[in-house]
């Protein structure tokens, strides 16, 4: 997960005190030269280090339980590069301002915490053992997931540590300690018997010493007047990094007798998913909403091996039932709910029936659709389960039950907030970084053509006017101008039939136009030819009331009307990824539909 601070070039991450003073040396020591680098005490905080008079000064920046940070004493601020920025102006108490910032040299990486790294493996790990999944399908869902992950993790995750002894007595945490080898450092966590707080018990010199960890109203652990910690395993690897007032610091561990094997830490497994996957154990609440990977299109039908063998791109039709209940409608034909029987289980899907009176045209549109969605497997992509020719030709798709964004939104506009758009739109983010890794084109990137499968998992659909691009091409050429979506296209699709990812991307700007006016329509009542002259004269849509400033900036970077320079979709997807980290580390564990503050609420600024 991306540091907060790590786009600032004067951040250097995890290094030590020494280490800053050496770089703060080689900068120059002038008075303001300054650096900014990881809190190693506490989680999510820094440490300014500071020039003046050619001495050393270290601030340290606390995370507050509000998400904004603060040096101690000082004013509040929404993240730390406004902090560095204020503190630029106005010294307000430090010895001098911030007047010159000692940069990261190119071969500098900022440093990993420890931190960062467990929990990234601890994460992965999760989705591992939760949703058996590998590889692509379980970076995504970290990628995706990882706020509400944390959320799962950082809870319960010390039940499943080695070094916890559950509740037992004083005596019996001695007893354990003492018996075997008492090297220095060896240590246990235990729940202790009168409160329902924990003990930590370490073993120096042959003697047992214990500490209480206080549990203060805010949720947060600590020792008593020591650094404060949001989970007590984090405040364990703490301590197996720093002494900070204990006789030693942790070293080994005592290992609990429950505990059968030597590393795993996790927390009990959710829920399994629908469609006949293995039971796990019931799982404590955690988080009371459904993840995409608890649903049953996060992972193609297909990803069983066993089904994977039965796949064919013509289904049989007695092994679909459709329903008559239709989804949607076009000039094609009608959209209908129906199940495809497997040998394992039964899907949902929605088919796409064509007209039987339909000219041939439009069953090779179908059929090219078909082409181009056949070779494609995202979480964040409706997949296609196959085609079926009989009483007429039909497309089988993944079922995406809340149906279009733009309806969704528009419907739902009081329930929903900001940050819910800010996750679907990062999600649609994530399945444009595939589309465009693999080289195709969406072409019809809009609200209508994202579907939900339920109000926190969104799917791209609509392929009909996509293409795969060659491998040395990075753009389609269309002859002629057809029924074209004007008012989603880039100027250099207009001007000169040039459709490429960046394109797209321009089309992913006015997608998030739509989703953060809860699904308002784009240039209001201009006509195509109106907007195009709107863009050449260097116009671009308002901000939608209530979408934070961040999420707006990135849309006007997607309207940059030389496609050389506008983003990327990795770019894209990394600026999305960022700010919905940011908020949600600071918004609530959850919110649910029809118990939220209103919706047009500007989201805090950052
Ligand atoms: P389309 O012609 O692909 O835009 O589909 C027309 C309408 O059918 C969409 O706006 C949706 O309401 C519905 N629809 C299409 N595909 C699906 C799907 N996979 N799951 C649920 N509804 C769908």
């Amino acid at each position: 997960m991306a540091d907060p601070a790590s786009d600032l070039p004067f951040f250097y991450g995890s290094i030590s005190r020494i280490e800053a003073e050496e770089h703060l040396k080689l900068a120059g020591m002038s008075d303001g030269l300054f650096l900014l680098r990881q809190c190693l005490r506490s989680l999510g905080g820094y440490v300014l280090s500071l020039v003046w008079n050619l001495q050393f000064h270290h601030y340290s920046v606390e995370k507050q339980l509000n998400g904004t940070y603060c040096i101690a004493g000082g004013k509040p601020h929404c993240g730390p590069g406004e902090l560095c920025e204020f503190y630029s102006k106005d010294a307000d108490g430090m010895v001098f301002n911030l007047r010159k910032p000692c940069l990261r040299a190119p071969e500098t990486p900022i440093r990993t915490g420890i931190f960062d790294s467990l929990r990234d493996n601890m994460l992965r790990q999760y989705v591992r053992e939760t949703w058996h999944l590998e590889g692509e399908a379980m970076e995504q869902a970290v990628i995706s997931q990882a706020p509400q992950l944390e959320k799962l993790i950082a809870t319960t995750a010390h039940e499943k540590m080695p070094w916890y002894h559950s509740k037992i007595t004083r005596q019996e945490a001695e007893r354990r300690l003492y018996s075997a080898a008492q090297p220095d450092g060896k240590f246990l966590v235990r729940d202790r018997e009168d409160n329902g707080t924990f003990a930590l018990s370490v073993m120096y010199g042959k003697t047992a010493y214990h500490y209480q960890i206080l549990h203060d109203k805010s949720g947060k652990y600590s020792m008593p007047e020591g650094t404060k910690f949001d989970t007590v395993w984090q405040l364990v690897e703490y301590f197996k990094m720093k002494q900070d007032g204990l006789v030693t610091i942790l070293r080994e561990v005592c290992m609990s007798p429950s505990c059968t094997v030597a590393t795993p830490f996790l927390p009990a497994a959710r829920k399994p998913r629908p469609n006949g996957y293995t039971p796990a154990p019931e799982a404590p609440p955690q988080t009371d909403r459904a993840l995409p990977m608890d649903t049953s299109v996060y992972e193609s039908p297909y990803s069983d091996p066993e089904a994977l063998k039965e796949k064919k791109l013509f289904l049989k039709r007695e092994q679909l039932m459709i329903d008559e209940e239709e989804l949607g409608s076009g000039n094609f034909g009608c959209v209908k709910k129906g199940i495809y029987k497997m040998r394992k289980k039964h899907i949902d899907v929605a088919i796409k029936v064509l007209k039987s009176e339909n000219e041939k045209s439009v069953k090779d549109e179908l059929m090219k659709e078909a082409e181009i969605m056949h070779q494609l497997d995202n979480p964040y992509i409706v997949r296609m389960i196959g085609l079926c020719q009989a009483e007429s030709l039909m497309l089988v798709m993944e079922m995406a039950a809340s149906g279009p964004l733009n309806k969704f939104l528009s419907s739902k506009r009081d329930q929903i907030l900001v940050d819910n758009v800010v996750e679907l739109m990062h999600q649609v983010s994530l399945g444009m970084v595939y589309l465009e890794e693999n080289n195709f084109v969406h072409r019809d990137l809009a609200a209508r053509n994202v579907l939900l499968v339920n109000q926190h998992y969104a799917k791209i659909s609509d392929f009909g006017l996509s293409k795969a691009l060659g491998a040395d091409d990075n753009y389609y050429k269309a002859r002629t101008a057809g029924k074209w979506p004007l008012k989603w296209y880039a100027p250099e699709c207009i001007n000169y039939h040039k459709f490429s990812s960046k394109s797209d991307v321009w089309s992913f700007g006015i997608t998030m136009w739509e989703a953060f006016s809860f699904g308002g329509k784009p240039y209001k009542k201009m006509k195509g030819p109106e907007v195009t002259g709107f863009i050449e004269s260097g116009k671009r849509m308002d901000c939608p009331a209530g979408c934070p400033d961040q999420m707006y900036t990135l849309m006007k970077d997607c309207w940059i009307y030389k496609h050389e320079e506008r983003p990327d979709f990795a770019k894209v997807e990394e600026q999305m990824r960022t700010y919905y980290y940011s908020i949600s580390k600071k918004t609530p564990p959850e919110e649910k539909a029809g118990d939220t503050t209103a919706a047009t609420a500007k989201a805090p600024p950052m």
